[in-house]
């Protein structure tokens, strides 16, 4: 009896061990107010019906950095998705948006209360707003270092500014921006918001980091072959190309066959040549010429 329960905890522990070993460790980097987040995590946008399941399952995986926005109508979802995954809030780092809607029609407090009751996350690490939206920038950003110092928030950051957008906003910022979440893929390398943003000491961030799979780059031939060259996808590879340009990213967990293969991105390194030749393939070309931070819809 005594030998079986060795043998059984011997198992349990051996297939402990195994998962711990599978579990790839994404790095973390450092914000310029001393907290660090994780350099790859989930998006959630177009995520609705399923993203309970979805991102719990991106959870499970390894992924420890959730990105939601107001505007795609599921925090309620990933909340839930986050308390199922049963990992420890203190190890999640979760990012929402507040919406132009209600930078414009002044109802950012009552977005962000309803944000955090919907997530009930107990405090959101990060908080960006989603577009520059021309005269209701600075009202916007005052409530936020308001939210910050309640503690109901932890950093708050900005998305698709421009290097004059950040200009205005670093003049009256009490709380420095740690975050600029712009469109970045290989199409769209966007050197000069990111060499200007970094310049700045604000991490960039990525989204729509394959192309939002519209844009043909997750068809791309010469991306196609470095990935067969390393036994890789191409996904893989843009994903790893934006980590080694130093850039956290998102990219979206509606499948969950690519989430576990986008997470599987620290085992190989690009050399210098790939690297170039990736960032070559830039067009300039967004997902979708509305978005475009100086003249959007929205
Ligand atoms: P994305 O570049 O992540 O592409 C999503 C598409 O790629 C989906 O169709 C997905 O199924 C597919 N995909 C994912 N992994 C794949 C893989 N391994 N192989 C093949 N296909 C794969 O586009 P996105 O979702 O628009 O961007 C990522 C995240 O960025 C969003 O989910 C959202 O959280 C955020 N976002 C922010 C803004 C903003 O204005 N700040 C705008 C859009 C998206």
């Amino acid at each position: 009896m005594k030998n079986r329960i060795i043998t059984i905890l011997a198992l349990i522990f051996s297939i402990f061990i195994a998962n711990a070993q599978n579990t790839p460790k994404v790095p973390m980097v450092k914000l310029n107010n001393g907290m660090e987040m994780p350099q790859l995590g989930v998006g959630t946008f177009l995520v609705k019906e399923d993203a309970v399941q979805r991102v719990s399952y991106a959870i499970k995986v390894g992924f420890r950095l959730i990105d939601v926005a107001q505007g795609y109508g599921n925090e309620k979802e990933v909340g839930e998705g986050i308390r199922q995954s049963g990992i420890d809030r203190s190890e999640l780092f979760v990012t929402t948006k507040i919406n132009t809607t209600e930078m414009r029609n002044g109802t950012v407090r009552e977005s962000l209360d309803k944000s955090l009751a919907d997530l009930a996350t107990g405090y959101i690490d990060l908080v960006l707003i989603h577009w520059p939206v021309e005269g209701k920038i600075k009202e916007t950003w005052q409530i936020l270092e308001e939210y910050i110092d309640k503690g109901l928030i932890r950093c708050i950051g900005v998305s698709n500014f421009n290097p004059h957008h950040l200009d205005d906003l670093l003049e009256y910022a009490r709380i420095q921006p740690v975050v600029n979440q712009i469109e970045v893929e290989p199409y769209l390398t966007q050197q000069k918001v990111v060499g200007y943003t970094f310049q700045k000491g604000i991490q960039v961030q990525a989204w729509g980091p394959l192309g939002q799979g519209i844009t043909g780059v997750l068809e791309d031939p010469v991306i196609g072959e470095i990935a067969t060259r390393h036994g890789k996808s191409i996904a893989q590879v843009i994903l790893r190309w934006h980590m080694q340009r130093g850039l956290v990213t998102i990219p979206r967990c509606d499948n969950d066959a690519h989430t576990e293969e986008n997470i599987r991105i620290f085992d190989f390194e690009l050399s210098p040549a790939e690297m170039e030749i990736i960032s070559g393939l830039n067009r300039d070309q967004r997902s979708n010429s509305k978005n475009d931070p100086d003249n959007f819809p929205w």
